[in-house]
Parts: structure tokens; sequence; C-alpha cells
């Protein structure tokens, strides 16, 4: 078995070679980490004429962006309505909107930055793994409906032939979603960024952001860049003391194998559509299939004691691609709360859900030196929230670095507090 990373092996945008930071620069804008956050930033201010430098720590990509699985999602974890519960209903359906249209947006950009990235357009199926999850789907399907979004459940016959197999009886099917190479996407962007005028900079971390009269300092090894507006855009890969996003996430492994290129004899009934796929477990597998055919298999954890099973199981299983991510507070990875030891709301809720984590204030994210804070240890580690889907009473539980499947570690502690509150 091959362990790396498929999307990089298999990308077809080559990667654009980015000279390090070098001397000091002055710019309008700063921009911190190379992911898709801060090249999309890049990418839509050096379009609108703006002037934008951004600086990466490694390659393009080097976090998040080239390890997931590549789903183009229209919509977060959180149902609708549940958005709206939290956000109000003015910026809830807002945010509904901005999300639904996510994938529109992101087509829209493959198709005028020509980005060869294996895009497929087919939908996403969100899968029910037992009756209950077969409930949160049709409760799903009922409020993005409502909203006129082209989703539909998909129930016995019609499900088998959308996934390959009779032991899912329902699923999901969202038009609006589809599918992407990770990687070549985001090499995709630095591209289109860098055609559009921004200053894009590869081994170049920044060391430090300090007030440099009204304006932030960006100093990196060899350089500095100076602007009166600075965005960080270092997502879970943040591990610098002066950066205070780092307080705000916590480790969490997720691994994908992958299959050699099965031809349609083979593999024809399984996801014959290409949809990518993902269940409703509360420790989810993710499956979908790439433009070469292959199987690819993923869920949390690091993989290795899991993929001996799938190595046993035959050939298809010999070539891998792992993902240990740092990225589960990226809210596209279930976060602590939704871990198997949950704790249980006050009210005995059997279907809690994650509350909450402790908002990321403007401020800190662009904080100086002087009010950063030192990482998060296992004493230090963030409260988060479980919230019951019904009366909104919520838990909170401090979480030790290895959430998963480590209760013992875990002081949980109880509050009959609304989540709304
Ligand atoms: C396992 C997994 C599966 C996922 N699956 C999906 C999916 O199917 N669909 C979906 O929509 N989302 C998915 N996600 C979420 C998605 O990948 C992230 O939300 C997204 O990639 C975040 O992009 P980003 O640019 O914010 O961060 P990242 O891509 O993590 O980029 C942050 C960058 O900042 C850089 N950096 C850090 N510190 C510094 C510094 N000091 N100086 C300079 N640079 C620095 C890092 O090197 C890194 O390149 C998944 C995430 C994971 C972890």
């Amino acid at each position: 078995m091959k362990e790396g990373c498929l999307w990089h092996d298999t990308s077809p945008e080559p990667t654009l070679p980015l000279a390090p930071l070098q001397a000091d620069h002055t710019t309008e804008v700063a921009v911190i980490g190379g992911g898709i956050t801060g090249l999309s930033t890049a990418l839509h201010l050096a379009e609108a004429g703006v002037g934008v430098t951004l600086l990466e720590a490694g390659e393009i990509p080097s976090g998040g962006s080239g390890r997931n699985v590549g789903l183009v999602n229209a919509g977060l974890w959180i149902p609708p309505d549940d958005i709206c519960e939290a956000l109000g209903e003015r910026d809830g359906e807002r945010a509904n909107a901005i999300l639904g249209g996510a994938p529109a947006e992101v087509f829209s950009l493959i198709e005028r930055h020509a980005i060869d990235c294996r895009a497929t357009r087919s939908g996403t199926l969100h899968l029910a793994h037992n009756a209950k999850g077969e409930q949160e789907l049709a409760r799903r399907v009922d409020q993005f409906q409502r909203r006129g979004a082209p989703v539909e459940l998909l129930e016995d016959e019609a499900c088998r032939q959308k996934t390959g197999t009779q032991r899912i009886r329902c699923a999901l099917l969202d038009r609006r979603a589809g599918t992407i190479n990770p990687v070549a996407y985001t090499r995709g962007l630095a591209r289109a960024a860098a055609t559009a005028g921004a200053r894009l900079h590869g081994h170049s971390a920044a060391t430090g952001i300090a007030r440099h009269g009204s304006d932030w300092r960006i100093t990196t090894a060899e350089g500095s860049v100076t602007a009166p507006r600075l965005v960080i855009a270092t997502n879970a890969y943040t591990e610098d003391h002066w950066n205070q996003v780092r307080r705000h996430f916590f480790p969490g492994h997720f691994f994908q194998v992958a299959s050699h290129p099965l031809p349609d004899e083979i593999a024809g009934d399984i996801l014959p559509e290409r949809q990518g796929a993902w269940d409703t477990r509360m420790v989810l597998s993710s499956m979908r299939r790439d433009s070469e055919g292959r199987l690819i298999l993923g869920s949390l954890g690091k993989g290795t004691a899991d993929l001996r099973p799938m190595s046993a199981a035959g050939p298809t299983a010999s070539s891998a691609t792992t993902s240990p991510s740092w990225g589960a507070s990226t809210g596209n990875v279930p976060g602590p709360g939704e871990s198997p030891s949950l704790p249980t709301t006050p009210c005995g809720c059997s279907n809690p859900r994650p509350g909450s984590w402790p908002p990321l204030a403007t401020t800190d994210a662009v904080s100086p030196p002087a009010r950063s804070s030192a990482r998060a240890s296992p004493t230090t580690w963030p409260t988060a929230t479980t919230v019951c889907c019904r009366c909104r009473s919520a838990s909170r539980s401090q979480y030790a670095p290895n959430p998963f499947g480590v209760p013992a570690t875990r002081a949980a502690s109880r509050s009959t507090t609304p989540a709304n509150a």
C-alpha cells in the first residue's frame, strides 16, 4: 500500500513555483495562508484592482485545502432551519442563500479560470445509515425544498441505483453540489490569483505581526510586508504563538484510502454517476470515485488499524491516501461534540448536536503580539457545547488533545443554559 496524497499525485494542475518573500514590501492587503480561503481572497481582491500580497508557509496547497474529500457542498453540517435559529431569521436566511449558491460560485470560478480539477456536477448523496438517519434526511429535504433547493429523497430502488448497494435505503441527492480534485482546484486558484496580479510567496511563513503606525507589518524569515489591511487565513494549520486563530482548533484525524482505478465492468454499479457521498453516522464515512475510477473511502481516525480489513479484502485497496489532518474544527469534519462519547444534555436528549465553539472575534484574528496567548494545552483546551436538538439545553465539555475515544480525559460539566442565550 502506497502512502501519500492521491490528490497531489493525480492533480492535472501543476504546482505553481513561488519565490519566497525577500526584502520589505508594501501593499494594500496582506493575506497570510495559501489555502482556498487565502487564495480566493487574493484572487477576488486582485480582480477588483486591489494590491494584494499572500504569504504561504509551504507549497500551495499545504493545509486542509489539499487534503479533503473534494465534495463541493451546498450547505453546512447544520440544517438550514437550525442556522436560522442560531443566527436569527434574516442573517440565517442570508447565510443559507450564500451557502446554497456556493457550488455554483465554485464551478463558475473553475470555468472562468479554466481550472482542470476534474470537476463533476452530478450532485452529492447524503446517505442514511439507519432509521434515525432516514428521519434526519427527510427533515433536511423538507427544509431545503421549502427554500426551493433542487434536492430529493431517494428511497429503496432509486437509492440503490445511485449508490450500488441495498444496505442503504435512503439518500438525500443534492443536485447543486459536485466533486473536485481539491489540490488541482487550489493550485488553479493560485494560478488565477497570480494571473490577476496578486503577489504570491511560498515558503514564507509569517513569523509575527505588529502595528506599524496605522498599518500591519508582517515579518517572515527574509522580509516583511506592510499593509493597512490584513487577512489571516491560516486555518487549523496555525502554529505560531502570535496567531490567536489557533486557540480555536484542536487536532483530529481523518484518513482516506483509494483503490486502483476500477473499470466500469467491475465498479460500474458503485456511485455510477460519480456523486460524492457521506453518511449520517456521528463518526461519518465518506465515499466517492475519482475521474480515473478509483473508489475512495474515508473516515475519522488515523487509518492504520482501519485499513487492515480492506487490504485483506483484496487487491483493490492497494494504494492509499492518508490525510492526517488538523482540521476538525473547520466545520467540515465533525467537531468533538459529535464524537461517540458525547455527553448527554441535561434533558437526556437522545439526539444531541454540537453547539457553538467560542466565536472568533475579528479582533482575535488581527491581534498584535502583545495580546497573544500560549498554545492550548490539555489543561487549557477549549470548551465545547453540546446542545439538545429540541429544548436547546446545553452541556459543556472540555476536550483533551485526543478527543476521539478518550472520554476519561474529558471533564464534562452540566449546564442548563440555553445554547442561544
Ligand atoms: C479531512 C478533511 C476533509 C474535508 N472534506 C471537505 C469536503 O469534502 N468539502 C469541503 O467543502 N470541505 C472539506 N473540508 C474542509 C476544507 O478542506 C477546509 O474548510 C478548507 O480547505 C479550509 O481552507 P483554508 O484556506 O481556510 O485553510 P487551509 O487549506 O488549511 O490553509 C491554511 C494555510 O495557511 C498556511 N499557514 C499556516 N500558518 C502560516 C503562517 N504563519 N504563514 C504563512 N502561511 C501559514 C498553511 O500552510 C496552510 O497552507 C475537509 C477538511 C478536512 C480536514
